[in-house]
Parts: structure tokens; C-alpha cells; sequence
């Protein structure tokens, strides 16, 4: 029910105006966001439902209940700050993730799927820190199941840890605690547990129905035991979704990516969705182009986008990406999303099937890009603009060893260690 939803991308926009290009992407987004982060998506049997007055397009009636069927809950960690939600989001993150052989990935996409040993999944919505509060406010609270309170057992109840309390509250969302930090010295579960009590949080040790469980986010223990809680709160709140029909999806997280285009992590609330689909946003609307559910994951994004505040000055190799068939440009593409590396950026500016032309060689040269061609060639034109403009050209028959000669154009901007 999560997914990274890749748009198509208008291939008529005037590439000698890169800003509109831009610019189009950013409307579309926008749009989206305004919209109050609701979106149908109206399967390609159905007609394209448009609304032009920029209002959600109508929802469906609910459904017959003897067709819900069960879904996984969807969890929100909140609590004070650096009382280690970004490390327990990321020890979480890290428990199903497949490494990559182009590094681990990056980015921060807005949610996550764990799945338990059980088979069991549990969707992650990935903003911590201060984040969660806003995003608590104003789209997390209409499609967050369970909030995870983290509390660190050193501090005990803080007062983020309060106003996380009230705003769960508020939502009508139930709450697991965590208390963290258990490896410290310091740690001091039952005052913990007390403070809690105090906030009108009474855990099971304590006569109450909530429950807590001591972890340590930093070494991983209990983690699963948390994981564990968080399937046992799903499973008395009886969480259904009713897979037919037209799909009803939130927008987690919506941005231009240089890689893949426009993207969007959408939560489906209900259908179930295609690819080939048409979304629909207010006024604005796409087709799905592509989908990559969220179970393989992204590793260290919170950590990337930490190293990433400054990031004026790094070495960045930009690609433009030329290919025969689609396949083979969405595999590259995919290779492409695994790299990592603080020490060099690597974006593609532009991709496409067919010939390189005269146009992707102006494009390269405004963002003074390197071309890669996989089983393709160069149009005459292109050719010419491209050795009169000094815009080099790497044609390649084998993804792998196009995928080597990216990382030695990588390596070499690095600088020299010794
Ligand atoms: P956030 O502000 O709530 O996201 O907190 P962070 O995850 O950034 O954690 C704040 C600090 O506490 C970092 O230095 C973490 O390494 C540390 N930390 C988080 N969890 C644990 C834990 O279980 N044990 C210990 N000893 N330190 C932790």
C-alpha cells in the first residue's frame, strides 16, 4: 500500500528553456501539496476525472464492509527531541534492507514498510525530529493508525513529550511507548513508566492498557519486540482497506527527483494501484509511469540529508541518459538510485529513449553534463554540436561496464587521500 509513484514526464516541454522546465515540475508538485494532500487515481479503463474548480475530486462511498480486507497500520514516531526517533527510524529501516553493491541508498522518500519475520508489515512514516509535529498536524493525523512515543529513559518525560501526548490525543490515535535509551547507565525505566503516569499514561506494569517496551534504538535490542507490540495494537483495532474499485491515496511526500523525475511516496488508502493509472490532484493530473513499492528500502537518509545542509562546494558529476528501450534506461536509472557518497553528487539532468540529439547535447552543455548512450546512437546534428561545443560522448552496449565508467568519472573528481 506504499509506493513510489513515478510520473511521466511531459517530453514536449521546450528543453532550450530548462527553467520552465522546472518550473512545470514545481506547478505540478505544488498542486498536488495544495491540494490538501488527497489524490484519486482513476484507473486507465475510466475516464480521466478532471476537476476544474482545483477541488478533490469527489470519494467514493464506503464500502461493503464484507469486502475490506486487512492492511497494515500505518505508525508515526514522535516524541522529544533527540530522544533518539532518527535512530530508531533508522535501526527499523536498516532491518529489511537489501544492500546494494553501488553503495547503500539515500534518500528520504517519506515512509517505509519492515516486514516482520512473521510476514507481517508495518508501514514507518519517516519524518522525525520536529518534522513529525508538523507533519503530525497537517497531513500525518488523517492517515496515522499508531504513534510510537519515544522517551528517553535518562531524561524520562520531556516536553515535546507532553505535546506529543496531547497531539495524539487530539488525533484519537493510540499510543505504544518506547522507552529508549536502556543501554545508558543512566537509564531509569520505572521513573520513566511513573512520569508517563503522571501524563495520564498508564502503562500495562501499572494497571494501564498501554504498552511500553524498553529499547535501545542505538544497539537494536528489543527493537523487534516493539515491532511486535505495534502488529498486537493492529491487530484489536481490526485496520481494513477495500482493494477494488478506484484507487484513494495520500501524498506522503511529493518532489522533483534529478534521477527519475517527478516523484511521489503515496499511501493507498484504497484500491489498489496500477501502473498506467491516472492521479488526479485538484487540477492537476499524471499518469503513473512507474512503481517501486516500498519494501526494498532506502538505508541512511536521514543521516544523508543531515550531511547534505551544506552541501555548496561538492564535486557533482552530472548525466545525461540515452538509451534504446525503456528497460534499459529504468535499469540504469535504478543503479543510478543506489549510489551514495558524501564526498560526490551525482545527478541526472535528463533521460530518454532514442538517439541523442541536437537538443540533449545544448542541455548537457548547460549543465555542463557528460552524455552516456546505451545501445544507441548519435544523430547526425548532435554529433556536430556536440564536438563544436566540446560536450562529451560515452556510448556503451554494456549496462555494467557504463555503470564502471560512471564511477570512475565519480572517482576522479573525488579528492586525492593519501
Ligand atoms: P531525535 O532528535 O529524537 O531524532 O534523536 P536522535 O535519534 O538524533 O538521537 C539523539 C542522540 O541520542 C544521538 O546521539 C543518538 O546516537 C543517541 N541515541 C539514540 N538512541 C539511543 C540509545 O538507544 N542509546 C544510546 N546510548 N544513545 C541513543
Amino acid at each position: 500500500h506504499l509506493y513510489e509513484v513515478m510520473m511521466y514526464v511531459d517530453n514536449s516541454v521546450n528543453y532550450d528553456r530548462p527553467s520552465s522546465v522546472i518550473y512545470d515540475f514545481q506547478v505540478i508538485i505544488d498542486i498536488i501539496q495544495k491540494s490538501g494532500m488527497k489524490y484519486m487515481v482513476i484507473n486507465p479503463t475510466n475516464s480521466v476525472a478532471d476537476d476544474s474548480n482545483g477541488k478533490d475530486v469527489e470519494r467514493r462511498p464506503p464500502a461493503d464492509p464484507s469486502v475490506l480486507m486487512k492492511r497494515p497500520p500505518v505508525v508515526t514516531i514522535m516524541g522529544h527531541v533527540d530522544h533518539g526517533k532518527t535512530t530508531l527510524l533508522d535501526t527499523l529501516r536498516n532491518t529489511s534492507v537489501v544492500k546494494s553493491e553501488f553503495g547503500g541508498i539515500t534518500q528520504h522518500i517519506g515512509a517505509f514498510v519492515v516486514t516482520l519475520k512473521s510476514g507481517e508489515q508495518v508501514t514507518f512514516l519517516d519524518t522525525p525530529g520536529h518534522a513529525a509535529f508538523s507533519n503530525m498536524r497537517s497531513r500525518g493525523a488523517h492517515c496515522t493508525d499508531i504513534v510510537v512515543l519515544v522517551v528517553a529513559a535518562d531524561d524520562g518525560v520531556m516536553e515535546q513529550t507532553v505535546e506529543s501526548i496531547r497531539m495524539a490525543r487530539e488525533a484519537k490515535v493510540p499510543i505504544i511507548v518506547a522507552i529508549n535509551k536502556i543501554d545508558k547507565p543512566a537509564a531509569d525505566i520505572e521513573r520513566t513508566k511513573n512520569m508517563l503516569l503522571a501524563q495520564g499514561i498508564t502503562v500495562e506494569d501499572l494497571g494501564g492498557d498501554i504498552q511500553a517496551v524498553p529499547i535501545s534504538a542505538l544497539t537494536g535490542t528489543n527493537v523487534d519486540n516493539l515491532t511486535e507490540a505495534i502488529v498486537a495494537q493492529a491487530e484489536i483495532m481490526h485496520l481494513k482497506a477495500d482493494y477494488g474499485g478506484p484507487v484513494e491515496a495520500m501524498i506522503v511526500e511529493s518532489k522533483f527527483d534529478t534521477h527519475r523525475g517527478k516523484l511521489a511516496t503515496a499511501l493507498v488508502q484504497r484500491g489498489t494501484l496500477k501502473k498506467g493509472a491516472i492521479v488526479v490532484a485538484g487540477q492537476a493530473w499524471a499518469k503513473v509511469r512507474s512503481m517501486l513499492c516500498k519494501k526494498r528500502l532506502r538505508r541512511k537518509g536521514v543521516q544523508r540529508e543531515k550531511e547534505y545542509k551544506d552541501d555548496s562546494g561538492e564535486p557533482r558529476l552530472n548525466i545525461l541518459l540515452k538509451g534504446d528501450v525503456d528497460g534499459s534506461v529504468e535499469a540504469l536509472l535504478d543503479v543510478f538510485d543506489t549510489y551514495t557518497s558524501a564526498l560526490c553528487r551525482l545527478d541526472i539532468v535528463h533521460y530518454g529513449v532514442g538517439q541523442v540529439s541536437a537538443t540533449d547535447v545544448e542541455l548537457a552543455t548547460l549543465f555542463n553534463a557528460i552524455i552516456y548512450t546505451f545501445n544507441t546512437t548519435l544523430h547526425p546534428a548532435a554529433k556536430t554540436s556536440a564536438e563544436e561545443l566540446g560536450v562529451t560522448v560515452k556510448q556503451f552496449n554494456v549496462i555494467y561496464k557504463l555503470v564502471e565508467d560512471v564511477k570512475e568519472e565519480i572517482n576522479a573528481m573525488l579528492p586525492h587521500t593519501y
